[in-house]
């Protein structure tokens, strides 16, 4: 199964553009999509997942028309989005239980083992007894999936999943994904580069509303090698820097100011050939529409 997004475009009512002709095909997998706070990631999430209307264009999943056809997308989607909610005071068993009556799973066996199943693979089943509550941000998130994946789904979204979690909690989450990723499709929505390049094998950029780069990370660094260049300079040099270079990013490390440049050629003598990754893919991709940033 494919999901298909063709020019897809949507002004909020406040005249904001947060979709600009967007154009993707996301076969099952992890696919990343990637960008800044702003770049019009969880409108593009809500519209897949059927919460918000697009002004034109058009998502297919499979056969189903997704715009059209909401009823039909809802019982094959999971979605944990970006603000998830639990109630405090209530067990993880007996929200998941209640939230797959809600799913339609209403028998109760059947729903006892499902329940069962899903706490134990998100490794929540030793605290399944325990209020929601009590859960730190990196179970609430675990929690969150084992909700999107009641009902077997063929599609998930996860938007911004990770952003809040200690480094532990990330990696238990990453592993998590990129299990379910086996045989599903898996969008996973985020600003941060590392859970990308990371999960997925396929990923668009995205950043004012507008997919700028798609394909597979390995792929896109590889296409970069070779024109990134790093130098340590003096802070208040990099205006200068600014003017005369492509300056992609700037890095402070042990109290100290590095640049990198995207440069087909050596800038001078002074730069050193830098390791390119996909944060520079990024970074470099992005700054055609904002300013660079830094990190
Ligand atoms: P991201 O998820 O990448 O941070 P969003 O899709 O939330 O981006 O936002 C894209 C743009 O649309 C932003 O400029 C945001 O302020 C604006 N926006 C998002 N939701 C609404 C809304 N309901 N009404 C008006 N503007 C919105």
């Amino acid at each position: 199964m494919e999901l298909i997004i063709r020019n897809l475009s949507k002004t909020y009512a406040n005249g904001v553009q947060a979709l600009k002709d967007v154009n993707l095909t996301i076969q099952q997998g992890m696919f990343g999509l990637l960008g800044p706070n702003g770049a019009g990631k969880s409108s593009l999430m809500r519209t897949i997942a059927t919460l918000q209307e697009a002004d034109n264009g058009d998502i297919r999943l499979g056969d189903i028309d997704v715009l059209k056809q909401k009823q039909d997308v809802r019982k094959v989607l999971g979605y944990l989005p970006q603000e998830f909610g639990v109630y405090p005071k209530i067990t993880a068993e007996t929200m998941l239980d209640h939230i797959a009556t809600l799913k339609g799973i209403t028998h109760p066996k059947e729903r006892k083992e499902i329940v069962e199943g899903l706490l134990q693979r998100v490794n929540l089943f030793s605290v399944r007894k325990k209020n929601l509550g009590t859960y730190s941000g990196g179970m609430k998130q675990r929690f969150g999936i084992a909700q999107a994946l009641l009902g077997n789904p063929k599609l998930i979204i996860v938007d911004e999943p990770t952003a809040g979690l200690d480094p532990a909690e990330r990696n238990r989450f990453h592993n998590l994904l990129s299990e379910i990723g086996e045989n599903t499709i898996v969008i996973l929505s985020t600003h941060i580069v590392d859970d990308v390049s990371n999960l997925c094998k396929d990923m668009a950029i995205i950043c004012l509303g507008e997919v700028l780069a798609q394909g597979n990370p390995v792929q896109i660094v590889e296409e970069m090698k070779g024109k990134v260049w790093k130098k340590i300079i003096d802070k208040k040099e990099i205006d200068t820097y600014r003017q005369n270079c492509k300056v992609i990013s700037t890095h402070l490390f042990a109290g100290k100011t590095q640049i990198h440049v995207f440069s087909d050629q050596q800038p001078d003598t002074s730069f050193e050939s830098a390791e390119t990754d996909l944060e520079d893919v990024y970074f470099s991709t992005i700054s055609q529409k904002v300013d660079t940033i830094t990190i």
